[in-house]
Formats: C-alpha cells, sequence, structure tokens
C-alpha cells in the first residue's frame, strides 16, 4: 500500500531495535536488565486510584470539554502560581492525553510549511519527528558537554533565520538531565522575545530534581513571555501516572483555542477518569511525589559513583530527570566496537543489560541509561557491565 510522503518522512524510534532485542531474550527465558524506561517504576500513588475509581462510579465516564475539567483546570492555575510564579487564567490551558499530545498539537496549531524549529540537541525523540508532521523544519544544534549540553545564546544567535518559529527548551532534559539557570533563561528568553521566537519550555521533569537544584521555568524569569511561549507539562513523570495520558499546555488563550479546535477533531478529551485522577494529583498531598524524588536522587548517587568507575566512560553529574547520558565512545573503542550503537547492541545480547545508544537523541557517542528501577537492579547492572568491559578489554 502507498504510504502518505508525510508519514514516509517520520523515522521510527531508534530505542526500538534495543527493546525488541530485550524483549526477545526475556521472552526466551534470559534476564535481561532494562536501564532503557522512560518512566517511573512506582506505581501512581493510592489516593490517585481510588480517585479515579470513585469517578466512574460516579458516573464520570462521559465526554468531557475537549480543554479539559474545568475543576482540573483551575487546579492548574493554582499549581501555576504556586510552583512558577505565574498568573493565568483557565483559558489559559488544555488538558491533553499526555504532554506529548500538548506539544503536538502546539506544532500542528503554530507552524506553517517551512517554518523552522530550533531544537538543541541531545533532544527527546518526539520533537523532530512532531514538527515534521506539522510540516516545519526542524533545526537541530549541538548542546555541547563542556556547557552541559546546553544551548548558549551565541549558538541560538547563529541558528536564527527569518524562518524560524520557535524554539525548544526542555529543562530538566531528556536525557541529559540538565537545567538551564535562571541566568540562562533570562538571556535566551529575552533574545527570543526581542526577534518574536516562540518559546515551547518542556517541564515534564520539572518535580524531579537533585542536590538542591532548582528547575524554573524560562516564563516565570522572563513573564512577557506569557504571550508567546507554550509551557508543556503534566503528571506522567511527578505522579508515576505515564499511563493514564494527562498533560497540559499553558499559552496565550488564541493559541490555545486553536489546539483545542485541532483536538476536538482528534481526541475530542483526555479520557473522563483520568482527569479525576489528574485533578487528585494536583489537589492532594504532593508527600508521594517528594518521597519518589527522594528515592531517584538515592538511586541517582548510587548509579553514578558507579558508572564512572567503569573504564571507558566519562559523565557529567545529571541535576534531575531520571537518567544518565555517559559519553560511552572510547568505552565501544576500547572493546573492539567501531559505534555506540553496535556496543549497545553488545551490551544486551552478551551482559544482559538494555539501554538506549545515543543515535536517536542526536548524539551517537553517548548512550541514555535510566535509574527508573531498583537499586538491586541497578547494582547488577552496573556489574555486568564492568564485568563485559573487563573481559572484553
Ligand atoms: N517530554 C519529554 C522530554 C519526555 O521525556 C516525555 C516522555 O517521555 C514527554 C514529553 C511526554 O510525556 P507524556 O508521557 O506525558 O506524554
Amino acid at each position: 500500500m502507498e504510504l502518505s510522503q508525510r508519514v514516509k518522512n517520520i523515522t521510527p524510534s531508534s530505542t526500538l531495535a534495543i527493546t525488541a532485542k530485550a524483549n526477545e531474550l526475556r521472552a526466551s527465558g534470559i534476564d535481561v536488565i532494562g536501564l532503557a524506561a522512560g518512566e517511573p517504576d512506582f506505581n501512581t500513588p493510592e489516593p490517585i486510584i481510588e480517585a479515579a475509581i470513585k469517578a466512574a462510579r460516579e458516573g464520570h465516564t462521559k465526554y468531557t470539554a475537549t480543554s479539559g475539567l474545568s475543576a482540573l483546570k483551575e487546579a492548574i492555575v493554582k499549581k501555576i502560581a504556586h510552583d512558577n510564579k505565574i498568573h493565568i487564567k483557565s483559558e489559559n490551558i488544555i488538558v491533553t492525553t499526555g504532554a506529548k499530545h500538548a506539544l503536538y498539537l502546539t506544532f500542528q496549531a503554530l507552524l506553517n510549511p517551512g517554518d523552522e524549529v530550533i531544537i538543541p540537541a541531545p533532544y527527546w525523540v518526539s520533537y523532530t519527528e512532531q514538527v515534521k508532521l506539522a510540516e516545519g523544519v526542524p533545526v537541530i544544534v549541538n548542546g555541547l558537554e563542556e556547557n552541559d549540553f546546553k544551548l548558549s545564546l551565541e549558538q541560538i544567535k547563529q541558528a536564527t533565520t527569518e524562518k524560524t518559529r520557535a524554539i525548544i527548551i526542555n529543562s530538566p532534559s531528556n536525557p541529559t538531565g540538565m537545567i538551564y539557570s535562571k541566568e540562562e533563561l533570562k538571556e535566551i528568553g529575552e533574545y527570543c522575545l526581542e526577534k518574536g521566537l516562540a518559546v515551547i519550555s518542556d517541564e515534564i521533569y520539572e518535580k524531579l530534581v537533585y542536590d538542591g537544584a532548582v528547575a524554573t521555568s524560562i516564563v516565570e524569569v522572563v513573564p512577557e513571555l506569557q504571550k508567546t511561549a507554550v509551557m508543556i507539562n503534566g503528571v506522567s513523570k511527578s505522579h508515576a501516572m505515564t499511563g493514564w495520558r494527562i498533560g497540559y499546555a499553558v499559552a496565550d488563550s488564541v493559541l490555545i483555542k486553536a489546539m483545542t479546535n485541532v483536538a476536538s477533531h482528534s481526541t475530542s478529551n483526555p479520557t473522563s477518569i483520568a482527569q479525576y485522577a489528574a485533578l487528585e494529583a494536583y489537589t492532594g498531598s504532593q508527600e508521594s511525589v517528594e518521597h519518589m524524588r527522594q528515592a531517584f536522587e538515592g538511586r541517582l548517587n548510587r548509579a553514578y559513583e558507579r558508572l564512572i568507575s567503569i573504564p571507558g566512560i566519562r559523565c557529567i553529574k545529571p541535576q534531575g530527570a531520571f537518567y544518565l547520558f555517559p559519553n560511552v565512545k572510547r568505552a565501544a573503542e576500547m572493546t573492539g566496537f567501531s559505534s555506540v550503537a553496535d556496543w549497545a547492541t553488545a551490551l544486551v545480547e552478551e551482559a544482559k543489560i538494555a539501554v538506549v545508544p545515543g543515535e536517536g537523541f542526536g548524539a551517537p557517542d553517548y548512550m541514555r541509561l535510566s535509574y527508573a528501577t531498583s537499586m538491586e537492579n541497578i547494582n547488577e547492572a552496573l556489574d555486568r557491565l564492568h564485568t563485559f568491559m573487563e573481559s572484553h578489554i
């Protein structure tokens, strides 16, 4: 069957090959430790689950408004006032089917064919493909390891053309875990304001910050950006709710209306009972969020310490999210592999650990290793990696 050009332009997720290999080995009874996950391993906190069950029993099983339940949008207004010190109204919010759909709707509503979007690399895999689906042009700019993988203002200036419509800022970042400082955000925000560039600020890992680090929204630092920025967030990572599919976008009401229009013809509304669950997530106790954050921090410290003791591996200590993003080019070479991708395949097949090669994030010398798994798995996986390296050097 002949497929659309639009779909042919999309690259399948590069993480799939390793995940498929790991699943295949697991199915044949081999114990592979997965460090590829992009989601918390915790179950959703009990009160949130209870709220969803209650909503279903009370008959909240019908369509909701496309942009989400009023009560949930009110809760998000309060969350943003409290956490981000930004004062918005309900009309500035659309609740979406995960943060991923908030991003998708943003590009659909914002981009004309040929519009350029600056995407800092290493990047989360869906940005480039979503921009292409909206007939935009991803402009990849490499964040340097010396600058914690973050873009400098100079790099952004150099990448800006007459066609630049938007820039993505993902802080804390997937895959690097790096956080832009307030000073850096101020510089970038003011430049975007001056040039009329939309800032798409993906803040999904906002709550997962370590060692005293703080993730600030660029809109908090440059409040005038409220007119031209889109804040993306949701409950997936903060409240261990990836499967519930609730995210949101905050933007000028004109853009939100346009996004709502697109959503009304695609998803109608996010799942009603999941919205009630998210309402509990935002209005109930935040103790479990902090509890999970602390568990991630303990795992990060352990995993980081072990990782940097392995020959051929160097890594900047992440400040947020739940990934380590080491440079492993030397490790691959030391063990006879010409690419990190081939080395990662050997890690699955021989060492029985699944990691994600950096290629898919636009950084082929690196790998992403998720510590959203038990301490026991982390210890065992890093033992296996160490043994693999020692036996191949
Ligand atoms: N943005 C980033 C940087 C992510 O890592 C993810 C999920 O992996 C998302 C957005 C999407 O989140 P959600 O599961 O809410 O769609």
